[in-house]
């Protein structure tokens, strides 16, 4: 299936980032415009546009989400000292990119409650 969609364009490597994790499943990139020393996004190569698209066939490839999100934190020695991992859902979070995307954040203290 196609979609006019940036970050399947990414995937199909139609479209250039600086990727720094790649398998059958997932691609994790630096964010263009990062928030935080590290950021980075985690996405399934799976198509799915929101959160509210996950389905029961999706529960193995979103643990394999998080598992990558967290080794790249270690991998960029973050882990102890903490990161956030983000998904936002929809206008009012922030989301811009309808392509579901885990942002890794770290490497400055985060602050709570988010803006
Ligand atoms: P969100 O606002 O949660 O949908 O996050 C979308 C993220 O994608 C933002 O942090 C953008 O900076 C990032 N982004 C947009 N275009 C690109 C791109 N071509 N390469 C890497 N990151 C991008
Ligand atoms: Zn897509």
């Amino acid at each position: 299936m196609t979609h006019d969609c940036l970050f399947c364009k990414i995937i199909q490597k139609k479209i250039p980032a600086r990727i720094v994790h790649e398998d059958d499943d997932l691609l994790a990139f630096e964010d263009i415009n990062p928030q935080a020393p590290v950021h980075l996004l985690v996405i399934p190569k799976k198509h799915i546009a929101t959160t509210l698209e996950i389905g029961p066939e999706d529960h193995g490839l979103i643990g394999r989400l998080f598992e990558a999100a967290s080794a790249l934190a270690r991998a960029r020695g973050i882990a102890e000292r903490g990161f956030r991992l983000v998904m936002n859902t929809n206008p009012e979070s922030g989301q811009t990119v309808y392509h579901i995307h885990l942002h890794l954040l770290g490497g400055r203290p985060m602050h709570w409650p988010p803006g």
